[in-house]
């Protein structure tokens, strides 16, 4: 009874253009996270766990964005969060992690067309020296390996499942303490008989600066995924700021604008801290965004974590616009 009382005093309260207003409101904001795309052959000689899907569905997810809710740009996020207003209609972003080359050559031409706003988020380390991150490099020494099994740390690994193997490995990544995976790549290395793959090799799967400098003229914003792109959990708190400081800096000479979000590498709440999110604040960030986390309710829209989700398979996008956050619901 005392429920419906207070249920009661909390309806009389609002005007009613303020009950009509959260009627009609919204307060889903999907945002779509994608890695790499591919056209033809999705293998590489890399990391095939990044490769989510195909340009021609990347397209169509647009197309259905575009239809069914109202993309928003960085800006339009930023100043959502501000003002803390309800929202129209279903909202959605597109955001891309980790400056591959195919988010220039394959995402960019589409994005322009269709003209949809998104967020590259780039680690400036890998761009800088022209080297993959250590879930590429673990991936090709375990595909390139001639050897049935090798041991490591007293454990005999089989290479009959590699793609097991490489998960193992990028799992100590996420985990360890970075002094004890820091030379795990060249120990890699020389178990499996397989050298490192050279520059020019690992250059030609990144974005160069001047790839970056020219979508950022064109509709699409830069956001920072760290320096190193190191999980920040595996690092001390001023190694964690250092690498929130030093890649906006660095982005912002490069592009000369200013960087204002934030994605934490790898991205799930394993990875990073509530520690990390007050860093990120302090940093100057108005926005930073985790990764298979879920949708995000502008009722409890938090700043320094904006949830985002690797899309589904195209036939479930296919539902109705009423069972969409149905869908996500579960996640
Ligand atoms: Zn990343």
């Amino acid at each position: 009874m005392a429920g419906m009382k207070s249920l009661l005093s909390n309806i009389l309260s609002y005007s009613p253009l303020r009950v009509l207003l959260h009627l009609r409101s919204n307060t889903k904001i999907i945002v779509c996270n994608y890695h790499r795309l591919y056209e033809g052959k999705r293998n590489t000689d890399f990391d095939d766990g990044v490769f989510a899907h195909s340009v021609k569905t990347f397209e169509k997810h647009l197309e259905w964005l575009k239809k069914n809710t109202k993309i928003l740009s960085e800006a339009e996020l930023l100043a959502l969060i501000k003002s803390g207003t309800a929202i129209p209609k279903m909202c959605s972003m597109v955001t891309f992690d980790d400056g591959y080359i195919d988010n220039y050559t394959l995402a960019y031409p589409l994005l322009k067309r269709l003209n949809v706003p998104a967020i590259y988020f780039i680690p400036t380390s890998p761009i800088n020296t022209r080297c993959l991150g250590w879930w590429d490099i673990i991936s090709y020494i375990i595909k390139k390996t001639t050897k049935t099994s090798f041991c490591y740390n007293d454990e005999v690994y089989t290479l009959e499942q590699p793609n097991v193997v490489i998960r193992r490995f990028q799992k100590l990544f996420m985990e360890k303490p970075f002094q004890e995976t820091s030379a795990l790549l060249d120990t890699l290395s020389d178990l499996c008989g397989v050298p490192l793959p050279d520059i020019q090799t690992q250059s030609n799967e990144l974005m160069t600066w001047d790839q970056i400098r020219e979508v950022s003229q064109n509709g699409i914003d830069i956001g920072s995924h760290s320096d190193s792109h190191i999980v920040l959990n595996t690092l001390s708190s001023d190694e964690q700021k250092k690498e929130m400081v030093v890649s906006k800096s660095i982005i912002e000479n490069k592009i000369d604008k200013s960087v204002r979000t934030f994605a934490y590498p790898v991205g799930g709440y394993q990875h990073f801290s509530q520690h990390s999110m007050e860093l990120v604040s302090e940093c100057g960030y108005g926005a930073a965004f985790s990764f298979n986390t879920g949708i995000n309710d502008t009722r409890m829209l938090t700043a320094c974590d904006i949830k985002r989700i690797e899309p589904p398979e195209l036939n479930t996008y296919l539902v109705s616009l009423a069972a969409f956050p149905k869908v996500f619901s579960d996640i």
